[in-house]
């Protein structure tokens, strides 16, 4: 059940409007890595998760992640007011030039520049910073938290590294306050998924059936077939002791396949495809 609690989960505030900057910071709104996909992939795993313990934890992280996506709608809008095509709307008979009269040249600019002004007005769509639809291909679960965990784990990573960026372009103080709340959520969001797999004992890997012990720790030399070193040395510099291969050393050529019956018993259909000698 959900519950609307008016108060935000952090005071959002923006300096001065700026379309150009709403216009990146829709990519944490209905981007990839933005909150409402993390808010889908938690609740989505929680509501399959038999682990009573674990289910809660997604559960109590889906409704941040929505928490947050409320922070950033807020942010745009916040972004968004004011912006000659945010205004269009609300002049009734209202003509572009009277609107952009006295407002500074570069904000014109940049108002005419979003394309989220011209579609959404001063509203957030569920769209990427380009303008692509959110989509629930962005999520990636497969039903084994050992192997969720692992992925909800790259996906904190990810939206913590998008709001490092976005930061980086932000110059509004007040947004970056806002920013730098929303990457520090990801921050502990990150280790609690990183504590929540550590806690399975038989983490690695996933799923029940055991892989096949002779290439299990195989590694094969694809460099030059086998001749020289690897980059990256796996044989000493690996828990698992890995065993460095020749490609050469396995499989054999595949066996060459049989003629079709219908084209090989006539020599008259050789070079014929089977549609044409079947005609005849
Ligand atoms: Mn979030
Ligand atoms: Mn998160």
């Amino acid at each position: 059940m959900f519950l609307h609690n008016k108060k935000m989960m952090f005071t959002v505030r923006v300096d001065e409007p700026n379309p150009e900057f709403a216009k990146m910071l829709l990519e944490q709104f209905g981007g990839p890595n933005g909150e409402l996909a993390a808010a889908m992939r938690y609740f989505t795993q929680g509501w399959a998760e038999s682990d009573p313990k674990r289910r809660d934890m997604l559960l109590d992280i889906a409704t941040e992640e929505l928490s947050h996506l409320e922070m950033v709608g807020q942010t745009l809008t916040q972004l968004l007011k004011g912006s000659p095509g945010a205004e269009v709307d609300e002049v009734e008979g209202g003509y572009l030039g009277e609107i952009l009269d006295g407002k500074h040249e570069k904000f014109i600019e940049m108002s005419l520049g979003s394309g989220q002004n011209v579609v959404g007005g001063v509203g957030p769509r569920l769209t990427d910073s380009m303008g692509n639809p959110w989509t629930a291909s962005y999520i990636d679960t497969i039903g084994e938290p050992t192997a969720d965990l692992r992925s909800d784990i790259a996906a904190e990573a990810r939206a913590k590294l998008v709001y490092e960026r976005l930061i980086k372009f932000c110059n509004d103080s007040s947004a970056r306050e806002t920013l730098g709340f929303l990457m520090t959520r990801e921050i502990a969001h990150q280790k609690m998924f990183e504590a929540a797999l550590e806690a399975i004992a038989k983490n690695f890997p996933p799923g029940r059936m055991a892989g096949q012990k002779e290439f299990e720790h195989a590694y094969f030399n694809d460099s030059s077939n086998g001749h020289g070193t690897p980059g990256f040395d796996l044989v000493s510099h690996s828990p698992w002791g890995f065993e460095l291969k020749k490609p050469s050393e396995v499989g054999d050529e595949p066996p060459a396949l049989k003629p079709r019956p219908a084209l090989a018993s006539n020599p008259k259909n050789i070079g014929k495809t089977e549609t044409h000698a079947r005609k005849e």
